[in-house]
């Protein structure tokens, strides 16, 4: 499923291409589901003549700002891509949607699974939409200072909280492990327990990880695509998502695989010790703002052992 830097790579190819055009309405409609909202023929009357001021993101949602306060709200989920073309050029077979250019292009999506929604919002609509959502981990307001504690505040398990999105926005699977990997926390700690120089080691590999992602294009998955239809190649980098079994990059130990709250977790027993047991070192993988935190702070790491008694897998 693209997570954030994915999400982030489609709005930057599509900023490129489409913002200043402006829409005619629907052209092509092959799945109606695909328009959440208002109804087809509204959406259509509604988004004709409107033109596209700047191409945003809010979490996993690209958010087009077009004018006259409408917002026209894409959310990929699984397999949603975007593409410009013109209009007389042949669709794709799983092409659902497509809404045209007063230029005689149109702008499709295509979406082999058709879990994908677009929809058009007024302000407060657009405001009721994402209200629930917690905060851009790439924003400036999202300091680790304030991560830290909100940890403190709560009694959830590490890997599930990294996916709430009212938590913090945008992370999904591959970079919630990967996260948890580089700081060298057990997937299973309860995120109250985890100490003040370790929450800020996961602050800087969240946002080294976004970042990293983004500059290499997204992480690809078996049809991920960015708004070129590029595929990204941040995937083969992963260190432990989805390497059950393969050695651990750091130590050695083959990486280990748990079910958290239903999702696949991956983690490497030795560098990111259960709950309750003591942690040797911090993990020396090069996550260079983390550091240069620690040697800034000479912050020594001892894990708080878990009052209820978790045993972690
Ligand atoms: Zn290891």
């Amino acid at each position: 499923m693209p997570e954030l830097p994915e999400v982030e790579t489609v709005r930057r190819g599509l900023a490129a291409q489409i913002v200043d055009r402006v829409f005619t309405g629907v052209t092509f409609l092959e799945w109606s589901r695909t328009i959440e909202t208002p109804a087809p023929e509204e959406f259509s009357r509604r988004i004709a003549g409107r033109r596209i001021l700047a191409v945003g993101r809010r979490a996993k949602f690209l958010v087009l700002a077009l004018d006259a306060g409408q917002s026209l709200v894409v959310h990929l989920r699984m397999t949603g891509q975007l593409t410009v073309a013109p209009r007389d050029a042949p669709r794709d077979r799983f092409a659902r949607v497509a809404l045209g250019f007063a230029d005689g292009d149109e702008l499709r999506f295509s979406d082999i699974r058709r879990f994908g929604r677009i929809g058009l919002f007024d302000e407060a609509e657009l405001a009721a939409r994402f209200h629930k959502l917690g905060p851009e981990p790439l924003g400036e307001g999202w300091s680790r200072d304030e991560f830290a504690a909100a940890l403190a505040r709560r009694r959830t398990r590490l890997k599930p909280l990294l996916l709430d999105q009212s938590f913090v926005a945008g992370l999904g699977n591959i970079y919630a492990d990967e996260a948890l990997f580089r700081a060298g926390l057990h997937p299973l700690t309860i995120a109250a327990a985890v100490p003040p120089e370790r929450a800020a080691l996961l602050h800087a590999a969240i946002r080294e990880l976004l970042a990293d992602a983004i500059a290499s294009g997204g992480t690809t998955f078996s049809n991920y695509r960015d708004a070129y239809g590029n595929a990204g190649d941040y995937y083969e980098r992963r260190r432990v998502y989805a390497r059950t079994d393969e050695p651990c990059p750091i130590c050695g130990a083959p990486i280990a695989r748990i079910v958290v709250g239903g999702r696949g977790t991956h983690f490497c027993a030795a560098c990111q010790p259960a709950p309750g047991t003591v942690a040797a070192r911090i993990v020396p993988f090069p996550a260079r703002g983390a550091e240069r935190l620690v040697a800034e702070e000479g912050a020594e790491y001892r894990v708080t052992p878990v009052a209820e008694g978790d045993s972690g897998c």
